[in-house]
């Protein structure tokens, strides 16, 4: 196997690694791969649309799965699909929406890969009735550290399986991936977009929508002034009918490689939050689009992640159980406010369940996620956050972070033994590994 000297990031850009990376194509040269892995240890990297280090790993070797993107069986009667670990959410949509049918559960990002999603175990804006990614798949392909290919699924090494749903790639590689598809005769959604005041009008407006809508989600205005904490603007979204005239996706633009990072400061970001709850009329407004706009709306902007600069930024994503939600959002809130760091794009929602993963990231509950740029004392306010959390109960999502604190993972991970139980069997000398496994010391007691 050819392996080549890469520097590559989290999409972030605040976690950077050099690694030995190669290409494979096909499932014998991925294990021809894995068997020249030592002890520096390999990293399997999708889409790289993680926000940290998790498909980092720094010194050691890199496999990237952008060729592993074939579709190898589809059942239009079923929806059974079967495909490669590289194959995106975007090209599923394409290929598949004029078909009628489409992904159930799909993240903000047509960019992600299908390996990415089950390992993060993703979930979309349809959590309350949809559940996570994992909750669609059928069965795995899993090449083991071992050199060995298995099939895992809730019937066939149902433990392995629930340790690779939300695994973050630490079991093996996954080289095949079955799931249903669903039907859909829509191409796209109407959406209803209502301003709210503040954060108890929000919460109470996603809560009346969570079992009778299909889509939610909420964007907040983290730079209100206290009397209006959580204001912001609530989507609802449910299938169009199929005569409808939909708004497409804008023609895609490049952000430009070099954006000073003084460009998103505090008053840069009320300007932006201020033009963008305005967009909206007060009595709130309705408009079709497309699966993809709707769907993957930061998608237009290639790279836009550069925005914040060479440094880079922050997501912190968490979810707060339902009972402590409201209280622990409005200390989350406030903290960002009292911090005075602009948060860009603060988007929250509501999960509907329990991931079936023993490190998946969903719980009953709302999930907020806070954007903010790299600056010194950032850390500081993680950890405060991390806190916020961990008193109300919440965990912080591992698709998004660089920051957590080993001890917060462990607390806020209940099934953490059971997960390296399962690593201690299928990978007893750690082959398998990240720089967010050893930044969590997700393997110790293993
Ligand atoms: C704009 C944007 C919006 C997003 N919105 C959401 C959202 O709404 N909901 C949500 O849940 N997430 C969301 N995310 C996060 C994203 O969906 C996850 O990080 C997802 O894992 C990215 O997939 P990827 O292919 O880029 O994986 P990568 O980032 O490349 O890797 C993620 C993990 O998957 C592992 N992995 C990848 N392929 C394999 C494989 N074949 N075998 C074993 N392990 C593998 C890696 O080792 C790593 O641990 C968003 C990200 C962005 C940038």
């Amino acid at each position: 196997m050819n392996w080549k000297r890469v520097e590559l990031g989290g999409w972030g850009r605040t976690a950077v690694a050099e690694m030995l990376a190669a290409r494979p194509e096909r499932l014998g040269e991925v294990q021809r791969a894995l068997a020249q892995v030592g002890e520096e240890g390999l990293v399997v990297r999708g889409g790289g649309r993680s926000y940290g280090d998790a498909a980092l790993n720094g010194g050691g070797r890199v496999l990237l799965t952008e060729r592993l993107d074939r579709i190898l069986a589809f059942d239009e009667k079923t929806g059974e699909l079967v495909v490669e670990p590289g194959v995106t959410f975007g090209e599923l949509t394409r290929l598949f929406l004029p078909r009628g049918y489409i992904v159930p559960v799909t993240p903000g990002t047509g960019f992600a890969t299908i390996g990415g999603a089950v390992a993060m175990d993703v979930h979309g804006k349809n959590h309350d009735w949809a559940g996570s990614f994992g909750d669609h798949v059928l069965w795995l392909d899993l090449l083991l550290p071992s050199g060995q290919v298995v099939r895992v699924s809730p019937g066939e090494r149902p433990e392995l399986f629930l340790a690779t749903i939300g695994g973050l790639g630490l079991t093996g590689v996954i080289t095949a991936i079955s799931m249903r598809l669903m039907h859909t005769p829509a191409q796209g959604v109407t959406v209803r977009e209502t301003r709210v005041a503040d954060l108890d009008a929000m919460l109470a407006e996603l809560h009346q929508h969570r079992s009778t809508s299909t889509f939610s989600v909420a964007w907040i205005d983290a730079q209100a002034p206290a009397r209006s904490l959580g204001r912001g603007i609530v989507e609802i979204a449910d299938p169009a009918p199929e005569d409808s005239r939909f708004e497409t996706a804008p023609r895609r633009r490049t952000m430009p490689k070099h954006v000073p990072s003084a460009f998103l400061n505090s008053v840069s970001v009320r300007l932006f939050n201020r033009w963008y709850s305005r967009r909206i009329a007060p009595e709130g407004r309705q408009r079709s689009l497309s699966f993809e706009r709707f769907l993957y709306p930061l998608d237009s902007v290639l790279e836009w992640n550069r925005l914040y600069g060479r440094r880079g930024f922050f997501q912190f994503q968490c979810v707060l159980p339902d009972k402590d939600g409201p209280a622990g959002l409005k200390q989350l809130l406030e903290t960002v406010a009292k911090s005075r760091r602009a948060s860009f794009l603060s988007v929250l929602k509501t999960l509907g369940r329990e991931g079936r993963g023993h490190l998946s990231f969903a719980q009953r509950g709302y999930t907020l996620a806070l954007d903010f740029p790299r600056r010194s004392g950032t850390d500081v306010l993680l950890a405060l956050l991390e806190r916020v959390v961990l008193d109300h109960g919440g965990r912080v999502y591992l698709a998004k972070d660089a920051a957590l604190s080993r001890h917060g993972f462990a607390a806020m991970y209940p099934k953490l033994d059971r997960f390296r139980a399962v690593l201690h069997e299928v990978d007893p000398e750690g082959r398998l590994t990240s720089d967010l496994a050893r930044r969590l010391a997700i393997r110790a007691g293993t």
